[in-house]
């Protein structure tokens, strides 16, 4: 019996929080790489490749790695709540395979840029999702109150839907089958109100709202799920928990109750793609499925090299049996955008 890349994480993460300084961070490293590796580590050693050709793990870590292989040490109980419900990018990856009904998506619906966090231009981002397929992206930039992240306040927000502009006319002219759309990742506070001019949003393609302070706390958190979704403003809550791996387990509600109300007001929920997230997390997404929820899959990518991992949200959805048309990223571009104005 093998081990999963999952379990090389988890086994990592147990590493760093009984090593100290450098070792404990080089081991915290390589357990967030391993949830990102395209490959199953023991398959990648089965090939003869070394696991020091894996992201992260350098020859140390890599030689520490293939000796688990070998002689897998027993976990022992379940993982901790910041480290529980996750999959890694190899296994969603193996779970898709080639089904053509679920490796086709038409957008991804969170992304950021230099107007922002991210490391990359509009139309870098914008190019490397046409070249995988993609027919639009949304742009999802910080909004102001995020100073650590340089947010956009609504002049910069302006600067920006110019320049997606000139991106379009330029895909456009170039004959590319693609669209950027304007939106915005606005912060929401704890009672769920904006931190934008109501007027700067009604230029947006579409808006998410996501909680990104007080994301500690282990009482119950409904009334501000709540708040979020009567916003009017809001087509999508973002990363709804807030969770990242091996830092912290998320907010708490009564996800049913919070489910039922994104049904009522056609708010969609999303799945944040990118690993170390997966927030909507995959068990969650059963009640979502059954409530009758749009959901919205983002790779949340802050660097071209991160839009890859969008299967990471298809294969959990696929699993939990959402339909296609509750997902928006199956929406053709002009029936987002109505919903969206809708
Ligand atoms: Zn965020």
């Amino acid at each position: 019996m093998s081990l999963t890349n999952l379990e090389i994480a988890e086994l990592l993460a147990l590493s760093g929080e009984a090593a100290e300084g450098h070792r404990s961070k080089a081991y915290g490293r390589a357990s967030r790489a391993a949830l990102l590796w395209d490959a199953e580590a023991a398959d990648v050693v089965a090939a003869g490749e070394p696991a020091s050709s894996l992201e992260a793990l350098g020859d140390r870590l890599g030689a520490r790695v293939e000796g688990w292989l070998q002689d897998p040490p027993e976990i022992e109980g379940s993982p901790p709540e910041k480290r529980s419900g996750f999959s890694t990018y190899a296994k969603a990856l193996s779970e898709l395979g080639d089904d053509p009904d679920w490796t086709h998506p038409e957008g991804d619906l969170q992304m950021h840029t230099t107007y922002s966090d991210g490391q990359a231009s509009v139309k870098e981002m914008a190019l490397t999702a046409a070249n995988m397929g993609r027919s639009y992206v949304a742009i999802t930039d910080h909004s102001q109150s995020l100073k650590i992240v340089r947010g956009m306040d609504e002049a910069k927000l302006a600067r920006q839907g110019e320049e997606i502009a000139r991106t379009n006319a330029e895909l456009e002219e170039g004959g590319v089958d693609f669209r950027v759309l304007r939106a915005i990742e606005m912060d929401l506070t704890p009672s769920g109100e904006g931190d934008m001019d109501p007027a700067a949003l009604e230029d947006l393609d579409l808006v998410l709202g996501s909680f990104h302070s007080q994301l500690r706390g282990t009482e119950d958190q409904t009334d501000r799920y709540l708040a979020a979704i009567q916003n009017t403003h809001i087509n999508v809550i973002a990363h709804p928990r807030g969770r990242k791996w091996n830092l912290r387990g998320g907010l708490h509600a009564d996800w049913p109750r919070v489910f039922e109300a994104a049904a009522e007001h056609d708010v969609a929920l999303e799945i944040n793609a990118y690993p170390h997230r997966q927030d909507l997390q995959p068990e969650l997404l059963p009640a979502a499925q059954e409530a009758g929820i749009r959901i919205s899959i983002g790779t949340d990518a802050h660097d071209p090299s991160e839009l890859r991992f969008l299967p990471v949200g298809l294969a959990a959805a696929r699993a939990a049996g959402i339909p296609r048309d509750r997902i928006l990223n199956f929406m053709p571009r002009e029936a987002l955008l109505a919903w969206a104005a809708g």
